[in-house]
């Protein structure tokens, strides 16, 4: 039988979470279900409305029941986006419009629905902003949930994954994510995302290997055609030879023992070979999480996202219950710091009854911040439960998203308020309770000495950062080569931060992905970062890197790349000095360098 396959077809995709695999391709292919369009009679309209609805009201249970089997807490975390696709299941526009098209046009539900989504893809076509984008896919994926119910096909062809695969998908949401059995996957390919995108940040955290942004994956890759990937560099080959497969694997061999053998690292000092000491800290998002921030060595929490508290539900979280849980945390983490963000909603993440989702630019719009100055009072709840947490433990207050000095003077203005009214009702807090600001808009670390005189320590979000700097959007593949923390205006930004801080005699933290990965965090120590906060497997390894190096050195390795006018000159440049100075460290890594 001739079948038409390609051999060794390699394709360049972005590396999103480092690890080499070989496996069969699995393809998603959730949107492609076959459509019956049926005119009906009057008589039966009111049967479809209800065939219609029972539709939703099982997409409902379904994802309800996908949550509520979902324990392991590093995927549980993520679970927010099922109540994202749970709203859009009670959304006015979907529902009543497909009614109403079932009504007046004498339809059947499939027909209608689809009618209804092809209204809102013009709409969000219109618009054309790549963060709506990613609310049309969730639409989408919600509708195609409810395409199967309506057609009484099943849902779990992901679930029933066997053996180990290599899950192919235009956009694997992590709502697919959850439902997958993930011990069968060995890695995952998606045509859309960037680095820091969620598909991203999800399989770094679940330490599963993936290449996003590939734009061609779903086109190219047949489910069954044999794969191998470098999560790390990026490459896909779609049916290697032999011979390929063997050096990819050759690569993964070399690798594989530094993995295990750097844990080793974790309960040791972060500090220099010339007795500079750095603190390591974790991101979390769960209480859960702090026993995998010990095992990998945290000492402390540089950034709690409280989003989760909000998104998990319709109604907003009470005072006891934030002050229940920021109890966890710092009594938990004890004696070391945890470091509380408020809300950082906005932007990706809505509340369900606060939704302003109909922003043209959600990232520059109503977040963060400005969201808690505006709602006083969903901020005070937060800081009043962060005020009570405070007599448990260590606690600091870090603000996100701040661009102004009077950000920081009203939230201050109201964290003294609500210290008050504490005291008037004789509960104890920490009067001295620290607060601090995230630097991640230009007009923040520009201002960054000004800053500095109103706060007790920076956490530079270089996620944002970047995007804002660089006008690059942190989700979209189409300008994901542009989006470079070695950039050089970057790199400024990080130097003229941590003096305007250390001037001021304030700690400066990082807490961006970019503090995750060694080569950078060798930088960002030459650079004077105080601390350095990230997802708890990668503490380690940026431990080991630290450990190896000299304060000095990277000082004047900092200079060096200060000479330099493009992000891919720094880049090569520090390539060959980390495999110079680190011999045999980075060898699979950067196997050109290694070799001149
Ligand atoms: C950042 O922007 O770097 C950051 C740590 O915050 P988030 O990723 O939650 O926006
Ligand atoms: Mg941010």
């Amino acid at each position: 039988m001739a079948v038409h396959q390609q051999i060794n077809k390699f394709v360049q995709g972005i590396g999103a979470s480092p690890g080499i695999v070989i496996g069969k391709a699995y393809l998603v292919e959730r949107l492609k279900v076959r459509l019956p369009q049926k005119r009906i009679a009057r008589s039966q309209i009111e049967e479809e409305v209800g065939r219609f609805l029972h539709a939703i009201q099982e997409s409902q249970d379904q994802l309800r029941e996908i949550k509520e089997k979902i324990l392991d807490p590093e995927v549980r975390k993520h679970s927010f986006i099922l109540d994202v696709h749970s709203m859009i299941l009670k959304d006015e526009m979907l529902l009543q419009d497909t009614v109403d098209t079932i009504r007046k046009k004498k339809v059947n539900a499939e027909w209608a629905l689809d009618l209804t989504l092809e209204k809102l893809d013009t709409a969000f076509k219109a618009i054309e902003d790549e963060y709506l984008r990613e609310r049309r896919s969730d639409l989408h994926y919600v509708a195609g949930r409810i395409f199967r119910n309506l057609l009484g096909k099943r849902h779990d062809d992901i679930t029933k994954i066997k053996g180990k695969v290599i899950v192919v998908a235009h956009d694997l949401s992590p709502a697919d994510t959850l439902q997958m059995n993930l011990e069968h996957v060995a890695g995952f390919v998606t045509d859309i995302g960037g680095k820091v995108s969620h598909t991203a940040i999800l399989s770094r955290s679940l330490g599963i290997p993936a290449v996003v942004g590939l734009e061609v994956a779903t086109s190219l890759i047949n489910g069954g055609d044999l794969l191998v990937i470098n999560g790390e560099t990026g490459e896909v080959v779609i049916n290697p030879t032999e011979e390929v497969s063997q050096s990819f694997l050759e690569r993964k061999r070399r690798t594989k023992p530094i993995g295990r053998e750097v844990l080793k690292y974790a309960s040791l000092p972060a500090e220099t070979r010339d007795g500079v000491r750095v603190r390591l800290q974790a991101n979390i998002e769960m209480v859960e999480e702090i026993s995998s921030a010990k095992m990998h060595g945290a000492e402390g929490v540089g950034l709690y996202r409280t989003e989760i508290l909000y998104l998990n539900r319709k109604d907003l979280p009470t005072e006891q219950e934030h002050f229940e849980t920021y109890r966890g945390l710092v009594e938990n983490i004890h004696p070391a710091t945890a470091t509380i963000r408020t809300l950082d909603i906005g932007g990706d993440k809505f509340l369900a009854n606060y939704s302003k989702n109909n922003e043209l630019n959600p990232a520059l719009g109503l977040r963060a911040i400005r969201f808690s100055l505006k709602e006083t009072e969903i901020f005070k709840a937060q800081l009043r439960g962060i005020l009570q947490a405070s007599v448990y433990g260590n606690l600091r207050i870090l603000l996100p998203m701040i661009s102004r000095v009077e950000e920081i003077r009203q939230a201050k203005a109201i964290l003294e308020e609500m210290k008050r009214s504490l005291a008037r009702a004789k509960i104890p807090f920490d009067e001295k309770i620290k607060i601090g600001a995230m630097i991640e808009i230009p007009s923040a670390s520009d201002i960054a000495d000004i800053l500095a005189r109103e706060v007790d320590f920076f956490s530079i979000g270089t996620n944002d950062l970047i995007q804002y700097a660089l006008a690059v959007d942190r989700i979209n593949e189409h300008v994901s080569y542009l989006y470079e923390p070695l950039h050089p205006a970057v790199l400024r930004i990080i130097r003229w931060v941590v003096r305007a801080g250390h001037e001021a005699g304030i700690p400066v933290a990082i807490c961006g992905e970019m503090a995750a990965e060694p080569v950078y965090a060798v930088v960002l120590l030459g650079l004077g970062l105080d601390e350095f906060s990230m997802n708890p497997v990668s503490i380690p390894k940026v431990k080991k890197v630290l450990r190896m190096s000299r304060f000095e050195e990277t000082r004047s390795l900092v200079e060096q790349l200060f000479q330099f006018s493009t992000a891919s000159e720094i880049e090569a440049f520090l390539r060959n000095w980390m495999v110079k100075r680190f011999p045999g460290e980075f060898i699979e890594r950067y196997p050109e360098e290694s070799k001149a």
